[in-house]
């Protein structure tokens, strides 16, 4: 038992003498929660008038009750629908990502469009004269209107369109207005439903309220009443999103605008805009919330969002839910199903609230580096926008009309004329960074910023002319040091049994290299470097080929006998996984027993089948991005792959050659040359 009662009197005393608790019923009272909500905040303030205020259930209540009033229950900001505007916003922040622009401007379209629509009604009245009569007012005030002569008639229009709000009287043949009520909620559940009642079924309205209707109105029908009705559930739905349409997200890897774009949809929008990441979640309750049972119980991330918001429809990122962690108590694929589908969110409930919150107004934008890993039913209900690693061209370009300007003015350097020359921006990519995206790009930027603001203010001269600053390759390095990078490749060793692969991975593309070696053993293959199965596969795939076709290759066909082999993938520590390393480590197994070192400067991708075909991989763009990014020359891709790579917009294919291949003999003579 958590509280103890006081005698009467003393309650009494406590009840006049907490000017605290007068305060909380006052804000309480005024605060213009829906009935229910107020309803539950009273009890609880009840409660604590039972209490003494230094327990700690006290402050538990008091809190409680402080968090529910500051919650923005019925606070909207209204959409600017305006597309040539978010058009405007979107081109402004961002450079090229055209396709997803567009993307997201037809998505904006859809829903404007939809909240365009005429507010459309039914009437559901067994009575033909009090069904045309409502039919004829409410089509002069602009509505469409739809009648029904019962619940039957009523379900069927309701499976086939989109009505916001249905008017319907309680007792009728067939179905009553309670049976309609049930079966609507299922069907349409964003579809508002009004009960007519005689006067002598008002308690089946209240209960009919208690069911989830929206309000009642009594027999004869009050025009004012009606029409004020009307208006209020209106300005609900502007502020709710009626449609299933998919929940986006932003699948790339990191440093590519995802975020960047999520910030402008709110602002073309004139949202708010929130996010939290998900990686790493444990728990449901992380989500939403512990009961408030104990000292120090939280509502979760979700409505503290909503709070800090002070809105109940931004736009809200949740960032990384393919990260959530392994080790979930529940099934976090039905939490964020529950959290994103507008038929289940409208009635969202936080443990700590303990009533529900509409969260239908909310925009939801998820964002992932791999949707490959996200469970099935998830996946389903999200429409993924891919975004791509950038090449250099572009990041050059970027950084000259958005990153540098950005930086200057943060660093408080806008006095300042400040110059980047070419040859400093791409030092800064090359041997500061390696990476698809522009996170570590845009931190070295500003540590450059940050260490010119110092130097001015030491006037430590950064140049002759105090106000004009050209920043060249060899103040980039006086600034920032060593560099950080160097291409992987020159680091490679050049002996037989090594060569280069290019895989996919959450952070864009990347080379790898595969090292092959023989010695005395028992025919045992070795795989170390963090392989996963279908890696381990490919290379037990590699070998049984190499042996069955040892002849092809002038090998001796019983090399393997009383040998090892050993293949390994260096940076052990990051696992790897995937089919498309097969050719790459059936051309190391060749060259190794051929003796003949590959090329370093070509890297290749393919999965290899036991019969020596060469099947296509997926991550085209991100891979020859890596294969540019570290000074690789040519890049053998499967020729199954030949459309995707012919799809690609000219510049990403750029300082590198793209060779396409069938076969591993070709393959295997054009990297040993
Ligand atoms: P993500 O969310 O994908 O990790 P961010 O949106 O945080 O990436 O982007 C990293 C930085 O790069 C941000 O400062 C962002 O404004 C900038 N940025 C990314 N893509 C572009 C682009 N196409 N044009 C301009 N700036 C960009």
């Amino acid at each position: 038992m958590l509280f103890t009662k006081k005698p009467e009197k003393q309650v009494d005393e406590n009840k006049k003498s907490n000017p605290e608790l007068t305060e909380l019923r006052t804000s309480i009272e005024k605060a213009g929660l829906s009935d229910s909500l107020t309803l539950l905040a009273i009890r609880e303030l009840e409660r604590m008038e039972n209490m003494d205020p230094s327990a700690p259930e006290y402050s538990i209540g008091f809190n409680y009750i402080e968090y529910l009033l500051s919650l923005p229950w019925h606070v909207f900001t209204d959409d600017n629908l305006d597309l040539n505007h978010a058009e405007n916003i979107m081109d402004s922040k961002h450079y090229g990502l055209n396709a997803i622009k567009e993307r997201v401007l037809e998505y904006l379209s859809v829903r404007t469009l939809f909240s365009l629509q005429k507010f459309h009604i039914i009437v559901v009245d067994d009575e033909e004269i009090a069904r045309t009569n409502l039919e004829y007012i409410l089509r002069k005030e602009g509505y469409a209107v739809s009648t029904a002569a019962n619940g039957l008639e009523a379900i069927n229009i309701l499976k086939e369109q989109h009505v916001d709000l249905m008017l319907t009287d309680l007792k009728m043949e067939k179905m009553d207005g309670m049976q309609l009520l049930e079966l609507s909620k299922k069907i349409s559940p964003h579809t508002k439903i009004v009960m007519i009642t005689g006067f002598a079924t008002v308690n089946s309205a209240v209960d009919a309220l208690k069911k989830g209707a929206f309000h009642y109105l009594p027999k004869p029908i009050n025009l004012e009443e009606l029409r004020q009705t009307v208006r209020q559930i209106i300005e609900i739905k502007k502020h709710i999103q009626m449609t299933r349409s998919p929940i986006l997200c932003f699948a790339g890897p990191p440093g590519t605008g995802k975020t960047s774009v999520g910030r402008a949809i709110a602002e073309a929008l004139g949202r708010k805009f929130v996010r939290i990441s998900l990686a790493g979640l444990r728990d449901e309750a992380d989500l939403r919330g512990h009961r408030k049972t104990y000292v120090g119980a939280m509502p979760g991330r979700i409505i503290n969002e909503i709070k800090r918001a002070e809105t109940a429809n931004p736009v809200f990122m949740l960032d990384e839910i393919d990260k959530i962690g392994q080790d979930f108590h529940g099934d976090p694929a039905s939490v964020l199903l529950e959290i994103l589908d507008p038929e289940q969110n409208s009635h969202f409930t936080d443990h700590y609230l303990d009533a529900p919150f509409d969260l239908s107004g909310v925009m939801f934008i998820s964002t992932a580096n791999m949707v490959e890993r996200l469970p099935a039913p998830l996946l389903d209900r999200l429409e993924v926008i891919r975004f791509s690693g950038y090449t250099e061209k572009e990041k050059i370009h970027i950084a000259r009309i958005h990153l540098i300007p950005r930086q200057i003015k943060e660093h408080g350097l806008s006095g300042f004329d400040v110059k980047f020359s070419d040859d400093a921006i791409s030092k800064i990519i090359h041997n500061y960074t390696q990476e698809a995206g522009l996170r570590n790009f845009e931190r070295e930027i500003a540590t450059i910023f940050r260490k010119m603001a110092r130097l001015s203010l030491q006037n430590n001269n950064l140049s002759n002319n105090t106000n004009s600053i050209i920043v060249d390759a060899a103040l980039v390095e006086k600034l920032l040091g060593p560099r950080k990078f160097s291409h992987e490749i020159a680091e490679r060793e050049n002996k037989p049994g090594i060569t280069t692969g290019l895989v996919w991975t959450e952070f864009g593309g990347e080379i790898i290299f595969i090292e092959a070696s023989l010695m005395k053993g028992n025919r045992q293959l070795i795989l170390t470097g963090s392989m996963g199965n279908v890696l381990q596969e490919s290379a037990q795939t590699a070998l049984s080929f190499v042996r069955s076709n040892a002849e092809l290759f002038g090998i001796d066909p019983d090399f393997f006998n009383e040998r090892d082999i050993h293949i390994h993938i260096p940076s052990g520590a990051i696992p790897k996984d995937g089919p498309s390393a097969g050719i790459t480590i059936a051309v190391a197994l060749i060259s190794l027993l051929t003796g003949k070192p590959a090329r370093n400067d070509i890297a290749m991708t393919g999965e290899l089948t036991l019969s020596g075909r060469i099947l296509g991989i997926s991550g085209i763009r991100e891979k020859i991005l890596a294969a540019q990014r570290s000074g690789i020359k040519i890049v053998v891709f499967p020729k199954r792959n030949e459309t995707d790579i012919a799809n690609l917009e000219p510049e990403a294919r750029e300082g590198v050659e793209i060779v396409l291949a069938d076969e591993i003999p070709s393959i295997a003579k054009l990297v040993m040359q």
